[in-house]
């Protein structure tokens, strides 16, 4: 041994005993083999782009692809694993440094120091067409670290044109898809098109190659894929796979929309092990007694029962997914349950609850629209509000009825909309996204796609007008360029509207107050 040291070591025996001395040598040891590195110096990354968009349209999502390098010294843990959590984002920069919101994506796996991944970012691109700048950030525990501390790992400028140009550029934005795996249901809910219109023998689920071939095509581009609008996907053999095909073009948010009845314990333990990201279940009452009246074919208690199952599966395997969402028809049998039903979802851990009014499809059902009943409405859609937020839960509604002074302020907040466009409206803003000479244009045949269970594809769920095109004659790319939607994109970019878009209530406002609002084609 070392002399000196030895000698060092039989003094500080003498005078501070064992202790000092593994001190005094973890010391020596921490310097010798490791250099002291601070906190700032522990945290270092290296981003390049891959695929990263230059040109893109205002009011829209794209889908950017980056390498990320860990050059620190500590690990970077991907969500669900040990904390602190990582992940990245890309954030778009104005030219006076004010910055719009950006999507997190968590990283994929662990990663340790010199690892890399490659990772798809979502970029929102802001509605004011001009030169941005485009960051990569890694986020770690919801906080920007390197915007924090005032360095830039990655930056690129990028350019927002309007919609008119997007027309003949190639790059499609992030899409948000809405496909039928099925159109089969067996309900006969009182307030559905579907009970007047179709009988289920007419009713089918999407053939599976055909969804394989539109997954093929369609999903590299997606965004969120919803696996269902109008049918119930609990019932098809085929859902699970689907879910996991979709997963696999790693797209951001996979959902769907139930009844809950078909709900099991199997299906239930699918939905959080496959990673479903969101349910939404539609139940339109607090009790059995006004439920079963409404959702004729289904049984209160038992959806009740299998979502608590669900929720509690959920809570087990400490999963954050599925979001729950409950949606509720607001009807006159109905309205005065709205509060309670706050508290059921409280309940049963839902975390969103979207309400909207009934849309009148056949004239015996004309009764059940709260134009008829404004004051009931207005009292108790106030009532859950004060609910939801006593109990955190985020509460979708629409706007109270213009009945005398105490609703202006509701009112000119949510713009007298029947159907709240929760995704359009900018809500800090108090706009919608474009508008030009007052009117009010939609962006969905730039963002969304509807596909329903034959490969009919449609721009948006309100579309009255014939098919835009077929997904199983015509690819993918065909139809997103063709002349038809183009001419779409077009009027409403210049306000030439076709009969769909003239009478849609994202283009008339959808007044709440206008009883011709809940007519289905007269809105
Ligand atoms: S469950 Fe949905 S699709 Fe089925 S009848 Fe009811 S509202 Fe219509
Ligand atoms: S019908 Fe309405 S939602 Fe559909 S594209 Fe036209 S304006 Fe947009």
């Amino acid at each position: 041994m070392n002399p000196s040291l030895l000698k060092r070591a039989t003094t500080t025996f003498q005078t501070g005993g064992v202790k000092a001395i593994l001190q005094r040598a973890r010391i020596f040891l921490r310097r010798r083999f490791y250099r002291v590195v601070s906190p700032l110096q522990r945290m270092n990354a290296e981003v390049c782009g891959i695929d990263v968009p230059k040109e893109v349209v205002a009011a829209c999502m794209y889908k950017a692809r980056f390498k990320i390098y860990n050059r620190s010294r500590i690990a970077w843990n991907a969500t669900g694993s040990k904390s602190p959590t990582f992940s990245a984002a890309a954030i778009v920069v104005d030219q006076n440094g004010e910055t719009y919101e950006a999507e997190q994506a968590h990283l994929q796996r662990d990663m340790g120091p010199g690892s890399s991944c490659e990772i798809d970012l979502s970029v929102e691109i802001p509605r004011r067409p001009g030169k941005y700048t485009l960051r990569v950030d890694i986020v770690r525990e919801n906080c920007y670290w390197f915007t924090e501390i005032g360095r830039v790992v990655f930056e690129t400028p990028i350019l927002v044109t309007t919609h008119s140009v997007s027309l003949f550029t190639s790059r499609i934005p992030a899409i948000d898809i809405t496909l039928d795996i099925t159109n089969k249901c067996p309900l006969k809910c009182i307030q559905c098109r579907k009970t007047y219109f179709e009988t289920f023998d007419e009713q089918r689920d999407m053939n599976f190659d055909l969804f394989k071939k539109i997954s093929a095509e369609v999903f590299p581009h997606a965004r969120s894929v919803m696996l269902s609008s109008a049918g119930e996907p609990l019932m098809t053999k085929t859902l699970f796979d689907a879910v996991d095909i979709t997963r696999s073009y790693n797209v951001r948010e996979i959902s769907f929309i139930s009844a809950g009845f078909h709900l099991n314990s199997g299906r239930a333990e699918k939905i959080v092990d496959n990673g479903v990201t969101r349910v939404e279940f539609s139940i339109d009452g607090a009790s059995a007694a006004v439920y079963n009246k409404i959702r004729i074919g289904s049984d209160f208690d038992k959806v009740i029962k299998n979502i608590t199952y669900l929720s509690e599966y959920k809570k087990k395997k400490k999963s954050r997914t599925p979001l729950l969402r409950f949606n509720y028809v607001l009807m006159k049998n109905n309205i005065h349950e709205l509060p309670e039903f706050i508290d059921l979802a409280a309940k049963l851990g839902v975390e969103e609850v979207q309400c909207q009014h009934m849309v009148i499809f056949v004239e015996g059902i004309k009764g059940e629209a709260l134009i008829f009943d404004k004051e009931r409405s207005n009292l108790y859609i106030s009532q859950a509000k004060d609910r939801a937020s006593r109990h955190g839960i985020r509460f979708y509604h629409p706007p109270l009825f213009d009945i005398g002074e105490q609703h202006t302020e509701t009112k000119s907040v949510l713009d007298g909309k029947i159907w709240l466009q929760e995704d359009q409206y900018d809500y800090e803003r108090k706009t919608h996204p474009i508008l030009q000479d007052g009117m009010q244009l939609c962006t969905d045949p730039w963002r969304k796609l509807y596909i329903d269970w034959q490969g009919l594809v449609f721009p948006c769920c309100v579309w009255k007008e014939e098919p835009l095109g077929d997904l199983r004659t015509s690819s993918f790319l065909e139809i997103w360029e063709s002349i038809r939607y183009r001419e779409l994109r077009m009027g409403l970019t210049t306000g030439k509207l076709g009969k769909s878009c003239a009478e849609c209530s994202v283009i008339t406002g959808g007044d709440v107050n206008n009883e011709q609002s809940y007519f289905f084609g007269q809105n």
